[in-house]
């Protein structure tokens, strides 16, 4: 790269951090809007919420170990104990952060050992959720694989969320809506409904809503009023009471094409209007709204929480 071009990088990277600061002010003084990102956890769990502040965010999402392997060393308890005084010297409420889960597991597969290997990876999740001061946990609900019955799937899924509330204390386990790709559940509602229907402590038990998967899945964001819609829809299915969280994502795919492949917001089929919708809709406040887009950690996130701060309308 010229030192020309690096210049002229610099000082857009500084011009956007200064628009997410009054963006996030405004926002912090309606404090009801709590846009992040998912962000990386190198280096130490710790450096999430460093990063999360570092791109302007209000909340923020961190896997929390290796997407690779099923077996992990244990969490450093010195590693941990940092990240809860990073989270309460920056004033993060664990209510507006969602760790996700890994995406090895499978709760509703139909292979016995990858089953009880996906349960036994939720109870270690959930402990170090508590361990880290954390409330909720966000995951895909799971996969038939073709071979069993969704109903059959839903059950075992309900069953290992089950095993793991007994196992470990108070966090809330979070469902995500997925896009309806190959055996997945919980592209509908109504098969979020099934889960939760199933599962004996109701106060552990919620929902995360992706914009991009709802949008494949067929829940017409795009649409006039699509936002409102949905979330009338999601109220009369599941109830907004379960509504922990959203991932904001465009799409790449068009409307009902079950395909999970997410855009920058703005720039992919869902469009701009719809992220306008969402961060002006009085049911998603006070939830944490997070970016998962294709836009690296950074400088492309900072730039897009400063963009949905800006669609903010004074009131
Ligand atoms: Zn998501
Ligand atoms: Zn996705």
């Amino acid at each position: 790269m010229s030192s020309k071009k690096k210049e002229t990088r610099k000082r857009k990277r500084e011009d956007v951090l200064e628009e997410v600061k009054n963006c996030k002010q405004r926002g912090g003084i309606k404090g009801t809007k709590y846009i992040g990102a998912h962000v990386g956890i190198q280096g130490g769990i710790w450096k999430a919420v460093e990063s999360c502040m570092e791109m302007g965010g209000q909340s923020f999402a961190l896997f929390l170990g290796s997407q690779r392997s099923w077996k992990r060393s244990p969490l450093d308890p010195t590693a941990a104990n940092k990240f809860r005084d990073q989270c309460s010297q920056h004033g993060f409420h664990s209510a507006h952060i969602l760790p996700h889960g890994s995406y090895l597991m499978n709760c509703g597969s139909p292979k016995k050992d990858v089953f009880e290997k996906s349960q036994a990876l939720l109870v270690d999740e959930l402990r170090r959720c508590s361990l880290l001061g954390l409330s909720l946990y966000n995951f895909h609900p799971g996969s038939s694989l073709g071979t069993i019955t969704t109903e059959q799937c839903v059950d075992k899924i309900a069953a290992a969320i089950n095993h793991a509330h007994r196992q470990t204390p108070a966090v809330v386990t979070v469902l995500e809506n997925m896009s309806g790709q190959g055996s997945t559940i919980g592209g509908k509602f109504l098969e979020l409904k099934s889960i939760i229907d199933k599962v004996r402590d109701q106060s552990r038990v919620g929902v995360c809503l992706d914009t991009c998967h709802a949008f494949a899945a067929g829940y017409d964001l795009a649409a006039e009023g699509g936002v409102a819609a949905m979330l009338d829809e999601f109220h009369q299915v599941v109830g907004l009471g379960f509504l922990k969280a959203v991932h904001l994502n465009d799409s790449k795919g068009k409307l009902g094409s079950n395909l999970d492949r997410h855009e920058d917001i703005g720039k992919g089929q869902i469009g701009i209007t719809a992220f306008r919708d969402i961060v002006n809709e009085p049911r998603l406040d006070n939830i944490p709204l997070i970016l998962e887009t294709p836009g690296r950690p950074g400088f492309e996130y900072a730039e897009q929480i400063a963009l949905l701060y800006s669609l903010v309308e004074e009131k």
